[in-house]
């Protein structure tokens, strides 16, 4: 019987879906496997995301609370983590692999002495470890790869899995933390979000993306208005990030984000597979694209052939009027 141990990620005061799509998976193969399941929240107030955690299902939460992780800096949370996992004494760790935990999981890995999966988008416990598939090569191709160690550490692409409630009574303990914040060589001095940004892009379930297609500032607007009637985030291909028109931090694939939501809307986007390596996990793509062969098709759940520029209006009115 083997330990699981969840770490749960936390954004802006929530717990982040992709967390909690790991700690599913976890529960998953607890329960298949009869192993242990447990959860770790490392937060300036990690004892408000509980009642969120418990509704996944572990067994075990242990909280971690310092005033110092307010914000991500990797030394308190590397120092946390240790903690943890030297208390606890879990097989694996599981980790939603956000940009946080991309910053720490090496480092983490050599101080608890683990071998370590980074990003993967699926993963099975086996014999004397972890077997995971991994994307590589802007996501064209799946490399199978394991660790087979007394400690694994691994990090799950969000989107892999489907986050599925099924509360259990969890036991809390509250692992005891200090940490002098003037000891620190490091300090964080902004972070920098989306323009505007009404909805988190890495986390959305909407998520309306504009390409090469969207010519201009109206097709901007048309855009805009989509996403506003569909409550969605706007991503970008890196054409139009490149061309001005929307910021860098909109941009979505392999040297953007990676989003994984309930729809995506691609908008004029071509579908080359740099851009596709950020959007593929997403459950429905829609696809408005002049040219019946664009690749993006191959990806698209339902396709609409045709003049964005005619599009948009149209979809929007649409929207608009069912939704009033
Ligand atoms: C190392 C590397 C990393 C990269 N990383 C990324 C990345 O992270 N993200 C990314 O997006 N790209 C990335 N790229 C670039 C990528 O290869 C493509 O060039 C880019 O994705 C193309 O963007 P696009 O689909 O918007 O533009 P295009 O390929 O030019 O496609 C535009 C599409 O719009 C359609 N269209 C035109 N007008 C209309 C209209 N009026 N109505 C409807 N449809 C219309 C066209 O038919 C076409 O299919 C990377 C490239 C490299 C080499």
């Amino acid at each position: 019987m083997a330990k699981i141990l969840t770490c749960i990620s936390i954004q802006d005061g929530k717990v982040r879906r992709s967390s909690l799509e790991v700690l599913t998976r976890c529960r998953q193969l607890a329960a298949a496997g009869g192993h242990t399941l447990e959860a770790a929240i490392v937060d300036a107030d990690a004892a408000a995301h509980l009642d969120t955690v418990k509704a996944y299902g572990p067994q075990t939460i242990y909280t971690v609370s310092h005033p110092v992780f307010r914000r991500h800096l990797n030394t308190p949370v590397l120092a946390a983590l240790t903690a943890v996992i030297e208390h606890a004494r879990p097989d694996v760790v599981a980790f939603a692999s956000t940009e946080a935990v991309k910053d720490v999981l090496g480092a983490l890995a050599v101080r608890v002495g683990a071998a370590a999966l980074p990003d993967v988008s699926s993963f099975e416990l086996v014999d004397g470890g972890v077997e995971a598939l991994r994307p590589v090569m802007a996501a064209k191709m799946l490399a199978r790869t394991e660790a087979r160690a007394p400690r694994v550490l691994v990090s799950v692409r969000s989107g892999s899995y489907t986050a599925e409630e099924a509360p259990a009574g969890a036991a809390v303990e509250a692992i005891p933390f200090t940490f002098d914040e003037a000891s620190l060589r490091q300090t964080l001095r902004e972070v920098v979000t989306a323009a505007g940004g009404a909805v988190d892009l890495s986390e959305a379930r909407v998520v309306v993306a504009a390409g090469r297609g969207v010519k201009d500032e109206a097709g901007k607007q048309l855009v805009e208005r989509l996403a506003g009637v569909l409550g969605a985030a706007i991503g970008a291909s890196r054409a139009v990030v490149e061309s001005g028109l929307f910021p860098a931090t909109a941009q979505i694939g392999q040297t953007g984000k990676v989003v994984s939501p309930d729809l995506y809307v691609a908008v004029g986007i071509s579908g080359a597979i740099q851009h596709v390596a950020g959007m593929q996990n997403s459950r429905v793509i829609v696809a408005i694209n002049k040219d019946p062969d664009a690749p993006i098709f191959k990806y698209a759940t339902y396709g609409i052939v045709g003049d964005l520029y005619k599009i948009l209006p149209v979809l929007a009115e649409e929207l608009e009027r069912v939704k009033a």
